[in-house]
């Protein structure tokens, strides 16, 4: 149906049945997050996901948390849970080859904590176990999606779901028919759900790629964090639980690809040469991957009937570790609109209620992905009067509290407007 043609208003369609108020296409970080902030609201919510959750949850994937993100995870009372297994930082170490570097501590805010450094493994089983101890969330998966029909009141979703194996009671694989509310796509940057809304978005890829992998320091990493400009891209370290380091490894292309290929022996040899021996011998824990580095703002976060969050919406250079914490923020605001809505017994799924989240999350997403495109542009370059500048950016770091504070507040997720549930404190 076209656009101009679905419901305006945000009065609601009383006589219509629907099997889900709220479909959440995708149960990464972003789209459980999501599912768990709707327990207690009233509304009743499917999430399906293409992968078991099992499997889901194994990806080798590492990220910074913002102090924001800790925030939300409490305000759903998890935090416990996942705080157990991640590390917070007591120090984050930024410098720029060639010069004094910048260090942030937790007083420079007034706080205990700067920051924490998790694997997904050690954040997203939790979020499961959470909803699948949560009475208003069907879980649809491992599931696929086959058909998305918008109508002017609902939405019709068609969703193969797969067999549950070879026993005498098993279930066969069958295609069910969803009628909902409203739609969510929380299905990551190859989005195919915003591709075939036709939502367009802006941005480009970068001329250089990720190498991350695990190392074992021989000495203690005393969970400092390091940011470290090279010419050639950043280079982080992030401190793990186990005395673990994660290595996110920025560099072009061809310099990446060829650090992906070389032998455990010869790769050591290099993370060394940009290590610096201050932790002593390192050995390798696990495998390398190379992620293409991208920057990417969807036109539009919402249409009628659908609304995209995460990595759907937007995504940004690895440098600052960002990307999920935009995602766990856009999760916890349109939890909250949503709520908000059905409270006044508005419509969820019209255009104006839409519209309050994606007024609230596109500006704020889009002054951070700003933020790490100039971090990166800054940085990966030797043109002298770009040196000049960051220069005297580092300084300014150094020497004038209010920047450093300004930038603490704005990686950290404290600038900006904060979710209520992230003040249920
Ligand atoms: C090298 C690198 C380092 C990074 N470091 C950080 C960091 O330190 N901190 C940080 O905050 N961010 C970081 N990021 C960004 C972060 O990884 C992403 O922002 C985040 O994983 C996005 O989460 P998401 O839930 O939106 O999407 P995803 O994690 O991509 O989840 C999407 C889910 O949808 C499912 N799905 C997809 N299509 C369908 C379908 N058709 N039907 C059903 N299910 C479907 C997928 O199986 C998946 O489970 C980094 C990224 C990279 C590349």
């Amino acid at each position: 149906m076209p656009l101009e043609q679905l419901i305006r208003t945000s009065e609601p369609a009383p006589e219509l049945n629907f099997d889900y108020d709220i479909t959440i296409v995708g149960a990464g970080i972003a789209g459980t997050t999501l599912a768990a902030g709707l327990k207690n609201s009233g509304l009743k919510v499917a999430l399906i996901e293409a992968q078991p959750q099992t499997v889901a949850a194994s990806r080798q994937q590492v990220y910074a948390i913002t102090l924001l993100s800790g925030k939300i995870f409490q305000g759903l009372g998890i935090w416990d849970k996942i705080r157990a297994n991640i590390t917070a930082f007591s120090q984050i170490n930024l410098s720029d080859t060639g010069t004094e570097g910048v260090v942030f501590n937790p007083s420079d805010l007034g706080k205990d904590e700067l920051g924490y450094a998790g694997e997904h493994c050690a954040i997203l089983p939790v979020l499961q176990e959470f909803l699948n101890d949560c009475p208003n969330v069907t879980w649809l998966c491992p599931a696929e999606l086959v058909s998305v029909d918008y109508q002017s009141d609902f939405v019709e979703i068609e969703v193969k779901v797969a067999g549950d194996g070879d026993s005498e009671n098993a279930q066969p694989a069958s295609n069910q028919r969803i009628r909902t509310r409203l739609l969510v796509a929380a299905d990551g940057t190859r989005s195919r759900i915003r591709n075939d809304a036709g939502i367009r978005t802006h941005g480009w890829k970068y001329w250089q790629s990720c190498i991350t992998t695990r190392v074992k320091p021989e000495k203690p990493h005393n969970n400092i964090a390091y940011e470290r400009f090279w010419p050639s891209g950043p280079f982080a370290i992030l401190p793990l639980p186990g005395n673990r380091c994660n290595i996110v490894w920025t560099a072009p292309h061809e310099e990446a690809k060829a650090l992906l290929e070389l032998d455990d022996e010869q790769f050591l040899a290099e993370l060394r040469r940009k290590y610096g021996d201050q932790m002593g011998h390192l050995e390798l824990e696990g495998k390398r991957f190379m992620f293409q580095v991208q920057l990417m703002q969807s036109n539009r976060y919402v249409q009628p009937r659908l609304a995209l969050i995460g990595d759907a919406a937007h995504c940004c250079h690895p440098v600052g570790g960002q990307g999920l914490n935009l995602g766990i923020r856009d999760a916890a605001a349109i939890a909250q609109v949503l709520q908000d809505a059905h409270k006044n017994g508005e419509d969820i799924g019209s255009l104006p209620v839409l519209q309050r989240y994606e007024g609230w999350r596109k500006t704020e997403n889009l002054a951070i992905l700003g933020f790490t495109d100039i971090l990166d542009r800054l940085f990966s370059n030797n043109w002298l009067p770009v040196v000049v500048v960051r220069r005297l950016g580092l300084w300014g770091l150094r020497k004038i509290q209010p920047v450093k504070v300004f930038a603490l507040r704005l990686m950290t997720g404290l600038l900006g407007r904060t979710p209520q549930i992230a003040q249920r404190l």
